[in-house]
């Protein structure tokens, strides 16, 4: 089927999975608008509607991967822009479950910069693109239909500023990537359909995080930090990454209610009671640059948008919106560059036909989250407190991975079969292949 003589689509949220979005469709749509509800200003800077934006995020390797892809140039504007990057293993240090793991070089980079930094780099690079224009400051109401609801017209879009009245905007597609607090369910609820099933595994994650000055001296610590429980028994962790301005960026977290406090010394007290000392090492004597911000994740949401039946025609679901995973584990960026990675593809196997598309997407996309989503949950599922659907066997795959953990801190073969699983880049069997489960074995013998 051929596409019509000219075509548009309409993004909700210019978040991160918006952007990402808006790049791939800019190459099968003649019009990409992106609807924003906060103003979103031309620097690094996180927004209202994303308060996340101000605690730690890494992208994984693959989701470097995916940005390399879809601008070529970005990833070294960032680096000359005065970003810390290196080998992603190399550069770590790291304590799991009573140990370091062992330092070697993967072959893969890892950027540090705040999540603001990042997007801004990207969005520039997005805004840039002839075809994608930002409507900033407007919030997107409902959807508009069809008279017989079977297809999604465009959005109506409320102007935030003044009494001006609302607009409605019209396109082909809309793709509603507005985050873990999308009305999307509301809305289609509110058209006559049924609202995605839901799975939700609790976690109760709190972030506190602050930034600190980075000094430059020979032996001032520079690689990043993390420091992650030997859980059930251990439930905090911290870490310090190097970012832009010459910063660190600190975050103490910890599961179901076990959160830093935001004064000074009960932030201190919590960081010198992590496992190790590394990250307490780093903040006792450093600079302060800013207040310490808390972030509250009460679970682990995914939409089944692939287990509905009925479903307009003309809209689409993609990033956090479908699946929020505990942020712990740096996951939501990267599933939501492969989510619309998918989508590319789709559309270029469909010579840019969306009619009908939601099946066969939602599917994909499905089977994209599911490695994320059960390696999240699997270790939320370490605590008794979690609740959620809990997959059988999961103990048993749970006793393996800390036997696992502990091998990494000697041998680098486990070391990097686990962190290219952690970084999307193979799937997670690999960590099951017969080579890696005699290693584990043999590790766990001889440290008996
Ligand atoms: C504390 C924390 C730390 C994290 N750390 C990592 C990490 O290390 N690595 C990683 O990959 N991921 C991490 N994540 C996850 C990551 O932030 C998300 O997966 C990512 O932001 C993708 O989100 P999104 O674009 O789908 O939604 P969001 O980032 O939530 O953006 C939604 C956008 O939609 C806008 N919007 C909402 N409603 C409307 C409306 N009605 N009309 C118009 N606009 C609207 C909002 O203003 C916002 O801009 C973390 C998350 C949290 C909470």
């Amino acid at each position: 089927m051929q596409r019509p003589s000219s075509s548009s689509a309409i993004i909700i949220g210019a978040s991160m999975a918006g952007l990402m979005t808006a790049r791939v469709l800019s190459t099968h749509f003649d019009k990409v608008i992106i609807v924003e509800r906060d103003l979103v200003p031309d620097m690094p800077q996180a927004r209202k509607g994303q308060p996340h934006a101000r605690h730690p995020h890494i992208l994984l390797a693959k989701g470097l991967e995916m940005l390399d892809w879809y601008f070529p140039d970005v990833i070294t504007a960032i680096k000359s822009s005065g970003v810390p990057f290196g080998d992603m293993t190399e550069s770590m240090q790291w304590f799991n479950r009573g140990g370091y793991r062992k330092r070697f070089k993967l072959g893969r980079e890892i950027l540090f910069c705040s999540r603001p930094f990042l997007e801004w780099k990207i969005r520039r690079e997005v805004l840039n693109l002839h075809n994608v224009d930002l409507l900033d400051g407007r919030t997107v109401n409902r959807l508009v239909t069809s008279l017989d609801n079977q297809s999604i017209l465009g959005v109506e879009l409320q102007p935030n500023q003044g009494d001006a009245l609302p607009q409605v905007l019209t396109a082909d597609i809309t793709i509603d990537t507005s985050g873990r607090g999308s009305l999307g369910p509301k809305w289609l609820e509110q058209l006559g359909y049924d609202k995605p099933a839901e799975s939700v595994v609790t976690c109760g994650t709190g972030y506190a995080t602050r930034f600190y000055e980075r000094v430059f001296s020979k032996n001032a610590q520079q690689d990043w930090v993390f420091v992650t429980p030997d859980a059930p028994t251990e439930r905090r962790m911290g870490g310090a990454l190097p970012v832009e301005d010459g910063r660190w960026m600190v975050a103490l977290s910890g599961w179901h209610g076990d959160h830093a406090p935001t004064d000074e010394a009960g932030f201190l007290a919590f960081a010198q009671s992590l496992p190790a000392p590394d990250v307490y090492d780093l903040i006792r004597r450093a600079k302060p640059l800013s207040a310490i911000v808390q972030y509250k994740f009460p679970a682990n949401v995914r939409r089944h948008f692939e287990r509905l039946h009925r479903f307009p025609e003309g809209y689409l679901v993609l990033g956090d919106a479908v699946c929020s995973f505990n942020p712990l584990y740096g996951q939501g960026m990267t599933s939501a560059m492969l989510q619309a990675a998918e989508l590319d593809t789709l559309l270029k196997q469909r010579r840019g036909d969306y009619r009908g598309i939601r099946k066969p997407y939602f599917n994909r996309i499905a089977r994209i989250i599911d490695t994320p989503w059960q390696m999240a949950v699997a270790e939320d599922f370490r605590f008794k407190e979690t609740q959620g659907y809990k997959a059988p066997g999961t103990d048993l795959v749970n006793a393996y991975m800390s036997r696992l953990q502990r091998t990494t801190h000697r041998d680098a073969v486990v070391g990097a079969a686990l962190l290219r699983v952690i970084n999307l880049l193979d799937p997670l069997k690999t960590l099951f292949h017969p080579c890696i489960i005699w290693r584990v074995l043999r590790h766990g013998l001889r440290r008996q």
